[in-house]
């Protein structure tokens, strides 16, 4: 919300507010917070948010700020907050979150995994990233603008879900269409500033491919196992596997990841002059997107988490057949999890898939799938987020096509801009430790993600006129 003349005073005071505040203080109540979070226990499934969202509201209410709950079915408990801005014309700014989390299974961790644990300068716990720590740091970062008097001129809407990691249904599907929620942006999980080979960089999202899952059912002949034939169940699934497990289904750099890179990294490089026009027209024709594609593919050979970004991925993951050592089964099915680019379609998918295998023995079922999901690169909300974080730190912001999904599509299907960014430095082993063992954060990071929460929220509610008299 600012003019290019006052860009650079307005940048200054925002990080002067920033910086009067005191950190130690905000972190010890970051800390407390996000314990207490952990400790009620949210795995889904079953999925009971209802105490994590009353937590939240004493929280809220300890500075005044309203909030209300949406309760989808009983005991799954969304939380909206908001914090007015002075024009209500303006659309909201969302910050996003969700309440529930993955299971853990105490034996595998080395802390009970809902006891919020600080220890070697970490808390520990199930959600402790993903994705209460995201909700810890916009819940403070919220109320430190109403503690701070700030004037803001754009309402800031605090959302944080149930369900989200049983697909949403019961928390940001139902929040979206029940409470007709609009929005200038939506800020949610997704993309997180990294440490890549010691270096920091900020990768947020822009994007999301799209999930299908499939059951593949092979139909043969059962009998006994000493007598062997070719209507084993087993062989029909295992070649048609092989069949489709060695198909390209389509690789592309697609569209918006270009533009995305041309717009956040290429304009503002040395090369820039030279790159971007290039980019541009490359951009345009879907040919040759395709064989950059092929190419990047083929350049990332042993980077498969690179090479998801740029092709549709195909995993078999589940394989079920059989019941007795020496009986050949009837039947035998396999499931398979399909990822697709933005711009492929399913139906496109099925047909290649059904054409190669060629065989009316086998059967295709969808068990789910959703559209890939996007917002553009070029947003002027993107754009603030990418001032407002290299306004705290000034490293490089790199966006990404997520490989997985989140809430923001049901956002972005009522054409909501809305990207991820968990506002946190993590090592690739900190990643893992979502959805996985030992899930945590450190406090330092839970400090940082307060600060830029802070500075993306300040860079899209304040004008220029309010803050420099503030
Ligand atoms: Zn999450």
């Amino acid at each position: 919300m600012q003019g290019k003349n006052g860009k650079e005073e307005l940048r200054k005071k925002i990080s002067d507010i920033i910086s009067s505040i005191r950190w130690n203080e905000i972190g010890d109540e970051s800390v407390s917070l996000l314990r207490d979070l952990i400790r009620v226990d949210t795995t889904n499934p079953p999925g009971d948010e209802y105490e994590a969202a009353i937590l939240l509201q004493r929280y809220f209410n300890s500075f005044n700020i309203e909030s209300r709950m949406v309760e989808s079915d009983p005991k799954r408990v969304s939380i909206i907050s908001d914090l007015k801005g002075e024009d209500t014309k303006l659309k909201p700014l969302i910050l996003l979150s969700h309440l529930d989390v993955v299971p853990a299974n105490p034996k595998e961790w080395s802390v009970p995994p809902f006891s919020g644990e600080v220890k070697n300068g970490y808390v520990w716990g199930r959600g402790a990233i993903d994705c209460k720590g995201l909700a810890v740091c916009e819940a403070v970062a919220m109320s430190l603008v109403k503690r701070l008097r700030i004037p803001i001129r754009r309402t800031i809407r605090y959302i944080s879900v149930a369900d989200e990691e049983m697909g949403g249904e019961k928390g940001a599907k139902f929040v979206v269409e029940n409470e007709n929620i609009e929005g200038f942006g939506v800020i949610n999980e997704g993309g997180t500033g990294a440490i890549l080979n010691g270096k920091k960089i900020y990768l947020p999202c822009f994007g999301e491919k799209g999930p299908l899952w499939l059951k593949i059912v092979a139909k043969g002949k059962s009998g006994h196992a000493s007598m062997p034939h070719k209507e084993n169940p087993n062989l029909i699934l295992l070649s048609a596997l092989s069949k489709i497990s060695e198909t390209n289904f389509g690789r592309e750099f697609t569209k918006n990841f270009i533009k995305a890179i041309d717009v956040h990294v290429v304009r503002n490089s040395k090369m820039g002059t030279i790159l971007s026009p290039l980019l541009s027209i490359v951009e345009k024709s879907k040919a040759v997107r395709k064989i950059l594609g092929e190419i990047l593919y083929l350049l990332l050979q042993s980077k498969p988490k690179l090479q998801a970004m740029v092709s549709n991925t195909l995993s078999i993951t589940m394989i079920k057949s059989g019941y007795k050592e020496n009986v050949i089964p009837e039947e035998a099915e396999a499931v398979i999890d399909i990822r697709l680019l933005p711009g492929y379609s399913y139906f496109d998918v099925i047909e290649k898939m059904k054409a190669i295998v060629n065989d009316p023995r086998i059967s295709f079922e969808i068990l789910t799938m959703h559209q890939f999901s996007e917002s553009s690169p070029e947003e002027e909300f993107f754009l603030n987020i990418r001032y407002a974080v290299q306004s705290v730190y000034n490293y490089p912001f790199f966006p990404i096509l997520a490989t997985g999904f989140t809430d923001s599509r049901f956002f972005r299907s009522r054409n909501i801009p809305s990207y991820g960014l968990l506002p946190f430095f993590l090592t690739e082993e900190e990643v893992a430790t979502m959805h996985g063992i030992d899930e945590r954060i450190s406090i330092e990071n839970l400090i940082e993600g307060v600060k830029l929460m802070l500075s993306i929220i300040l860079f899209n509610t304040v004008s220029e006129k309010d803050i420099l008299g503030f």
